[in-house]
């Protein structure tokens, strides 16, 4: 099992995905969990930064995710929303949602039931999010906390948006960015930080392939 944290825009999701795919193991993306649950609060109209109700709200939201690396899904109430969690509202509301304890408590457990099922059914899994290293499988054999300067996520973060047809300039790309890193690694619980024995690699001046590579070796030890 790889573990892989880190800030938003440093390649995490893609090189997860690719990297699951190589070593012939599943994929999950606990960052998609946070934001179909933030979905689901919004859609019902509650205010995010309301614990309880949010909470509440986490508790009875009927959501499924794939973890297949070639063709993660993500349903919300039996519903494709895999681009919508990516969308504008969502990213702005979606850290003061992972912020409320009982929504990562919840998270968490799903979290390790997913691993354990597909450890037992094909033996591998990659895992990216901020807390997989030091909360979620603090015992995973390989713990990767990836960084790259902020400019550089922030530009990705952009393309990234543009590419999948929705209008976001660098500048408000790294507002958004520096918003949610800062809200990510100050909560109270479980903020987001590398795991003591985790291997830091940063990306800024590295392509995909590259950290791939990177990673694929730190795997094969
Ligand atoms: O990885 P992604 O950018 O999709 O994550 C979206 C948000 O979900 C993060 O900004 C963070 O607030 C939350 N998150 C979290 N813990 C995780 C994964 C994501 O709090 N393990």
């Amino acid at each position: 099992m790889v573990a892989l944290d880190g800030p938003s825009g440093t390649g995490k999701t893609t090189v997860a995905r690719k990297l699951a795919g190589r070593l012939s193991a599943g994929y999950l993306d606990t960052g998609a969990m946070y934001r179909v649950v933030t979905l689901a609060v919004l859609r019902a109209g509650v205010d995010p930064a309301d614990g309880p109700a949010v909470a509440e709200l986490a508790r009875t939201t009927d959501f499924a995710l794939g973890t297949d690396p070639s063709a993660p899904s993500v349903h919300l109430a039996g519903e494709d929303v895999a681009a919508e969690i990516r969308g504008a509202e969502v990213n702005h509301a979606v850290s003061p949602v992972s912020a409320v304890p009982e929504v990562r408590e919840l998270l968490v457990a799903r979290q390790r039931r997913i691993i354990g099922e597909v450890l037992d059914e094909i033996g591998g899994i990659v895992v990216e999010g901020r807390d997989i290293g030091t909360v979620v499988t603090p015992d995973a054999p390989l713990k990767v906390y990836l960084t790259a300067d902020p400019a550089v996520r922030a530009a990705r973060r952009s393309a990234q948006d543009t590419a999948a047809g929705r209008q976001s300039s660098q500048a408000e790309a790294l507002a958004s960015v520096d918003r949610r890193d800062r809200l990510d690694s100050t909560r109270a619980v479980a903020p987001l930080k590398a795991a003591d024995d985790a291997v830091h690699l940063d990306t800024t001046e590295l392509s995909i392939d590259q950290v791939l590579v990177a990673l694929s070796e730190l795997a094969s030890q």
